[in-house]
């Protein structure tokens, strides 16, 4: 629930100048609601893609204040986060909810950037590997595996997002490897198409040092994307280690 029409506009416009000819990372900007026709007008026939921080769990009908996934298209949206930790804390949503809302997302052809973690009192008893499992049961349970493929997941450790403290390399490493693992088996095709970033204080210092780490996809990134100069530094770390892996 940041920016407005002025200060996206100069974001935006930011973003477009700076991140225009990357080759290899992909940049998607996620903007709150009323301004998705912002994003659409500033961004469309560019390369960075646009989408929604949220969705409602119905096709339509009488939701008072809820949003579809035709709404978002008609704003030419290609991506939705999905479970944001600030959604399931703040406003109550259920894994089932957030299931709901990833299929239908996927019905209708929208990407969903499913976001997963553990809190800081979970990791300090052990149990982060159940915790995200289960959030990550609760799709698979209604979906299938297989629902994962052209997915993203963001691995976003409640105690790194917005903190400073973001996770370690090799923390995130072990987390990323027990996604991945856990959703690509029995679909080992699924594992090709299937992303999984990482989340929780990503900065300019960092980003190299995250991205390199293997199987980190990319970032999703809160508050340094309110800051055109970091964003850009994020965004070009990341098509840095892509040449990295490229050549
Ligand atoms: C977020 O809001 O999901 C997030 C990752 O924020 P930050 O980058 O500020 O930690």
């Amino acid at each position: 629930m940041h920016g407005n029409l002025k200060q996206n506009a100069q974001l935006l416009n930011a973003y477009l100048k700076e991140l225009s000819d990357l080759s290899h990372a992909k940049v998607v900007v996620c903007v709150p609601y009323p301004y998705l026709a912002q994003a659409q007008q500033l961004l469309q026939n560019t390369s960075i893609a646009w989408g929604a921080q949220n969705m409602g769990k119905f096709e339509s009908g009488a939701y008072t204040g809820e949003v579809s996934a035709d709404m978002l298209l008609d704003f030419g949206a290609q991506y939705v986060i999905l479970g944001h930790s600030e959604r399931s804390t703040a406003y109550c949503e259920s894994d089932e909810n957030i299931a709901d809302k990833f299929m239908l997302a996927k019905q209708h052809g929208l990407t969903p950037v499913l976001c997963v973690g553990e809190t800081l009192i979970e990791r300090e008893a052990g149990v982060m590997e159940m915790v995200v499992g289960q959030q990550l049961d609760a799709i698979i349970k209604k979906c299938g595996v297989e629902v994962f493929e052209h997915a993203i997941v963001s691995y976003e450790p409640i105690w790194a997002i917005g903190t400073g403290l973001a996770a370690s390399p090799a923390q995130a490493e072990t987390m990323h490897q027990f996604i991945r693992q856990k959703l690509t088996q029995p679909s080992a095709q699924a594992e090709g198409a299937l992303k999984i970033l990482y989340g929780g204080s990503v900065n300019p210092q960092n980003a190299v040092q995250l991205f390199s780490v293997n199987g980190i996809d990319g970032g999703l990134v809160g508050k340094c994307s309110l800051n055109a100069q970091d964003f850009v530094k994020i965004c070009q770390a990341a098509e840095q280690v892509c040449e990295t892996l490229v050549e």
